[in-house]
Order: structure tokens, then sequence, then C-alpha cells
């Protein structure tokens, strides 16, 4: 099978700067990821053809031999395949590029099939991005959104002709002389997309591809324990490819309702309780707290003092990939009042002369920050 040409396997120009390649690759990579894709023979491919593509254009002497005399510049050094790369290798020497995990997914709209010799591509509709906006709750247990989208769809009864620029081909013949001799490419060509078919009838209100927008409702199924700036790609359901092509994706990037009792912390969310000073002091056994999946009631003990953290085991987000669980961690600082009755004042007043109020030391209590510390440390 031909190699597809390395500026299209990244989705770059010719004339793309380094710092564009080495987005383009990581934005790829992480599409295609073993982790993601998992069983998925064909992404398993595109990962590795993204990563020789990525040791050529990313290295600039070696980009140079591959502009001016393409793949073969490389034969002869590389052990079939993918230049006898496997994960190991790339995750050794390019691992560092996409293993936070974040962003991938959409944006990467390219073509699929023939890589060249004059055989006619299967054009891929782009990509689609919107945003939802979801509670911490639906985070946590996952959700299924239905959202409105604008979608390019092909008009109904298009028929088409042989592009004539290419005479059907989708691709173009250029003849470069080179110190090798003259060399061949082929192009996509421009005018058909690489499709090698023009649509012969195009209804008004249409586009030259013979498409127009239309306002469809998608399904979303949002997984339990997503987060802000995560990307979900439904494979299919972005933009129809025009000319007979496929559909692109749908991108849906995650956005984040701020919540009034509650704030994410990675897999944890945070509370803060307050409680009065009888309750700190003399314990209180039931006092209720929300929780992501309803209410809880959690035990203050006696002498509980301000700035303890309680922690609900298990109450936290669940992982995206389905391994373990956060926690809730409750702060529980004793509530102040801003005003009080006159009658109030003095019993607080008499809890003073009582000596019951009374500071028992003048030594700071540090085993305070170690709890509070040690909470920072283990997140
Ligand atoms: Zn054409």
């Amino acid at each position: 099978m031909a190699k597809r040409d390395f500026y299209e396997v990244l989705g770059v120009d010719k004339g793309a700067s380094q710092g564009e390649i080495k987005k383009a690759y990581r934005k790829t990579a992480l599409k295609y990821h073993p982790d993601r894709n998992q069983g998925d023979n064909s992404a398993e491919e595109k990962f590795k053809e993204a990563a020789e593509a990525y040791e050529v254009l990313g290295d600039e002497q070696k980009r140079t031999r591959y502009d001016q005399y393409g793949h073969r510049a490389f034969e002869g050094n590389a052990g079939g395949g993918h230049g006898g790369m496997d994960f190991e290798d790339i995750f050794s020497r390019f691992g560092d590029l996409f293993g936070d995990g974040g962003g991938g997914g959409g944006g990467f709209g390219s073509f699929f099939g023939g890589g060249g010799g004059g055989r006619q591509r299967v054009v891929k509709g782009s990509s689609l991005r919107v945003k939802i906006k979801l509670t911490l709750e639906e985070m946590a247990s996952g959700v299924e959104k239905k959202i409105k989208i604008q979608r390019l769809v092909n008009a109904k009864g298009l028929t088409y002709d042989n592009c004539s620029v290419c005479n059907g081909q989708g691709s173009v013949m250029r003849v470069t002389n080179t110190i090798l001799g003259q060399m061949r490419t082929t192009q996509t060509c421009a005018n058909c997309n690489g499709s090698g078919k023009v649509v012969s009838n195009r209804p008004a209100g249409t586009d030259g591809n013979g498409q127009k927008r239309e306002e469809q409702v998608v399904t979303i199924d949002v997984p339990a324990g997503v987060e802000e700036g995560m990307q979900l790609s439904v494979r299919g359901e972005g933009n129809e490819g025009p000319n007979g092509g496929i559909s692109g994706d749908l991108v849906v990037v995650i956005e984040e309702i701020a919540h009034v009792d509650f704030v994410r912390d990675g897999q944890n969310v945070l509370y803060n309780l307050l409680v009065s000073f009888p309750d700190m002091v003399n314990g209180n056994s039931s006092i209720e707290v929300p929780t992501l999946t309803g209410r809880a009631k959690i035990k203050i003990p006696s002498g509980t003092p301000s700035g303890k953290i309680f922690r609900l085991n298990g109450k936290g987000f669940p992982s995206v990939n389905g391994y373990g669980k956060g926690d809730q961690l409750i702060y529980v600082n004793v509530f102040i009042p801003k005003s009080v009755t006159s009658t109030t004042k003095k019993i607080i007043q008499s809890l003073e002369d009582d000596g019951g109020a009374s500071v028992e030391s003048q030594a700071s209590d540090k085993s305070f920050f170690d709890g509070f510390l040690s909470m920072f440390r283990n997140n």
C-alpha cells in the first residue's frame, strides 16, 4: 500500500512551523492513543503512522530531505511498516508530548482511504465543536444531554460529474526536476478535494459542495467522571462529508457550572461545614450535609476543633476510566453569628465568666496544621 504523505498524516500545511507540527502531532497521537482506542487496529496504525510522520517532520534535517525526495529519502533504513517503531519507542521518545491525558479529540479534518497514486479519496467532513455546561452532580454520575447543532448536510438529490481538473482521479501529477532525476509526485486535486467528483446540480442556497447548514438534535451520553476542559469525540456526528464522503466527528467540550456548595479538587469534592459552638463542644451525632448524590449524615464528636477535616470515602468523583473514586472532604468550622441579641450576648459572656470558654493554654496547637497540610500532600 502506498504510504500517506506525512503532512497529510498530521493534517498540516507544507509550510507549517515546528510549533504547528508538534501541536498537530500531539493532537493526532492523543486521538489515536492506544489507551483510548483499545482493540482498534486502525487506530493503532494511525497512532504509529503519526509517530513516523512526526519523527521526520519534527526534525528539520529529515524534513528537508523528505521535502525534496519524499518517502524515497528514507527507504532502506526503515524496517518496513512504520520505520520499525513500536509503542515502546514511541512512548519513550515522544511520550512527554501527550502524557498528560488532557486535550485530544477532534479538529483533525483530513482524508481517509487511498494514499495517492491517482486513487480517489473519501473526503471526511470537518469536525464540529460544541460546549456543554454540566453541574458537578452531572459530572459525578454521568448524564444524557440533548444538544442542538448546526450541521453541514448534503442537499437531497445531488448528482455528480467527474472533476474536470483531475479527470475524476482525485489527484494531479506534478513533475519536478531533482538531483535524482525527474520525480513525479501526486497531489490531492484542489478542485474536488480528492474525491474526483463535483456536484453537477447544485441547488439554490447550498455551498459549492451542495451542502447547507441544518439544525439537528444530538443525544450525548456523558460518562461519569468528566471534568472541565475534557473533550468527548462522537464519531460521525460532525459535518457530513462532501461528494459522498464520510461524516466528521462531533467534539464536545465539557464546561463546569460553578456549584453553590462544592468546590471540585480533582476527584475529590470539598465542602465547608459551619457548626454551632455548642455542637462543636458537646458533639452532635447527626448533622446533615449535602453530597453529590443526595444527603448524608455525619457525626461531630464532642470537643471537635474548628478546622477539623472529615472524609466521606467514595463520595467524590469516579475516574472517567473507571478506576477508583474520590472522596468528599468536609472542612468543619465553628459558626460565629454576625449579630446576636442582648440575651445571647449575656449568655456568652457568662461562659467567659464561668471559665468554661477560656483558652486552655497559650501554646499554639500545631497538630491542626499537620492534618491540614497532609490533606494537600495526599492530593
Ligand atoms: Zn479533481
